[in-house]
């Protein structure tokens, strides 16, 4: 495929793309060293004297690679470029929300304060911090309209999973523990019935109409005094709003359970609505979504978990207590707190990102990123409404769900046409989830991206969609142009490689 071909959108990959790169101990050489110092002159003191016997090696270091220092700085520089990321260009992993991260924020959280406070540092000396953290969950309650707030939890799910064993506890205090189902709509995120089932819960799945909203008539018959709580996600995955919210609380309420909401959607709703003002008893937000603090590769985020009023004696502790004399304290006296459900404070270099994104828009900015998010997912909804069917045809908010009906009629597949976006330069969208839409292509776009980077998307998924009418082996054999092509994932995944050995 040449470049001046009809695919003159694809983007130029990188020049020695077709150079794939050795392990750093493939390039070792033996006596090749990264440094070199002159002889020391101070007396040399044995390890022995230094060290306790039980802690030194007693085989030899065997096999650590021996490179010299441009090769180790240029093999790590030149993989870095092989990342995907939303520095590079879009990523419209629906339900991810993978935002820019702005550097202003990463800039705050490395400064010496903030990044290297010992985590056990004292109260008295770590007001500052802690007033950072107060200044967060400020922000937050205004935002959802919640009663109160704990930072802790370390990702969405284990926000999800502090949220339902404080309805757990509340059930408990109320003497009612045999409340035992948990309604969850089939639209709901996957980590939702996980964590309902971890704090022993049964699930009992509510089906969507064909709206893809959650079907009343059912929700209602399935409503009785075994029920601890409904959790729902809203906007749904089908990125949907739930218009019966109100009447879900009120019925859920009525007969004495509680409202979970799965609020990592919140950047569909944030400065619009609020969740609190819904009737939402429990919820969490990922600020690693929400408040664009990176995520992915499994790295630290951050999932508060937010309550009303009625259930914040069951919060982790401690909670943060501002006393009569401007202190900041750190309150363990919490009889009835379900106890910490994370070391320290959580992860505190999200927090200052979060604070940081939070207060750089402003409540307008806020409202406008969420306008520009639901106006982005529908511009590409839009444009590509002819070339790709969707499962369920409501109004949108922050994602879109296509299908690959149309496309399957010449036997390519949702994961072909990701693959083969990968030539065009994109990273692929989600696949085949939610669930409930057959053949998923879960398009989020977030704010980011402007209206030029929209355009090349839409151009890309375009073609593609003409190539699986002209061409389909084109695309059932994609990636072409990337270093690895199709691999064996039935292999990859029963017979990973994962260690590399000498010699082979
Ligand atoms: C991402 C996501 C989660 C899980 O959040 P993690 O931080 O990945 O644990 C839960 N629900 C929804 C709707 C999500 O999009």
């Amino acid at each position: 495929m040449s470049e001046t071909s009809k695919h003159h959108r694809i983007r130029k990959v990188r020049t020695h793309i077709s150079q794939n790169e050795g392990l750093i101990f493939e390039k070792s050489r033996p006596g090749s060293r990264a440094f070199d110092l002159p002889p020391s002159d101070v007396p040399e003191i044995p390890v022995q004297e230094l060290l306790p016997a039980a802690l030194l090696r007693t085989d030899d270091l065997e096999g650590m690679p021996e490179v010299a220092e441009p090769e180790v700085v240029r093999h790590y520089t030149r993989i870095s470029t092989w990342n995907y990321g939303t520095d590079t260009g879009m990523f419209p992993l629906g339900s991810c929300t993978m935002k820019y991260n702005p550097k202003f924020n990463e800039w705050a959280a490395r400064l010496d304060g903030f990044a290297r406070t010992h985590p056990l540092a004292p109260e008295v000396l770590t007001q500052g911090n802690l007033r950072l953290i107060r200044q967060l969950e400020e922000e937050l309650l205004e935002i959802t309209g919640l009663a109160a707030i704990s930072l802790q939890p370390a990702a969405g799910a284990h926000g999800e999973m502090t949220g339902v064993m404080m309805i757990r506890a509340a059930l408990a205090a109320r003497n009612e523990p045999g409340r035992k189902r948990v309604l969850i709509p089939d639209s709901a995120h996957g980590t939702n019935p996980a964590s309902a089932v971890l704090c022993g819960f049964s699930v009992d799945t509510i089906p969507s109409n064909e709206r893809g909203l959650t079907d009343m008539a059912v929700l209602e018959k399935r409503m009785d005094d075994s029920v601890a709580a409904i959790m729902l996600t809203n906007p749904n995955t089908l990125g949907m709003f739930e218009e019966n919210i109100e009447k879900i609380c009120a019925l859920v309420h009525e007969r004495g359970g509680y409202v979970y909401m799965d609020g990592a959607n919140m950047n569909a709703m944030c400065g619009v609505t609020r969740p609190g003002d819904m009737g939402i008893d429990v919820m969490h937000l990922n600020l690693h979504k929400t408040f664009s603090t990176p995520h992915g590769g499994g790295g630290p985020g951050c999932g508060p978990v937010l309550v009303a009023k009625g259930l914040e004696p069951f919060l982790p502790y401690p909670v943060l207590k501002q006393e009569a004399d401007g202190q900041i304290r750190l309150d363990y006296d919490r009889p009835q707190s379900i106890g910490r459900v994370r070391f320290f404070l959580g992860n505190f270099g999200m927090m200052v990102r979060a604070l940081g994104y939070i207060r750089a828009h402003g409540p307008d900015g806020l409202r406008m990123a969420t306008e520009t998010a639901v106006l982005n997912a529908n511009y590409v909804r839009h444009h590509l409404s002819e070339a790709y069917d969707m499962s369920f045809d409501g109004p949108i908010l922050h994602e879109v769900v296509f299908s690959d009906k149309r496309q399957q009629q010449h036997g390519v597949k949702n994961a072909d046409i990701a693959k083969r976006l990968i030539d065009y330069g994109f990273h692929p969208p989600t696949m085949s989830f939610p669930l409930i839409a057959p053949g998923a292509i879960m398009i989020e776009p977030t704010e980011s991206e402007s209206r030029e980077e929209l355009d090349l998307f839409i151009d890309a998924m375009k073609s593609i969609s003409a190539e699986c009418a002209e061409d389909p082996e084109l695309v059932k054999s994609a990636p072409h142009w990337a270093r690895l092509t199709r691999l064996d994932e039935v292999s990859a995944a029963r017979n990973p490689v994962l260690r590399w050995k000498a010699g082979k």
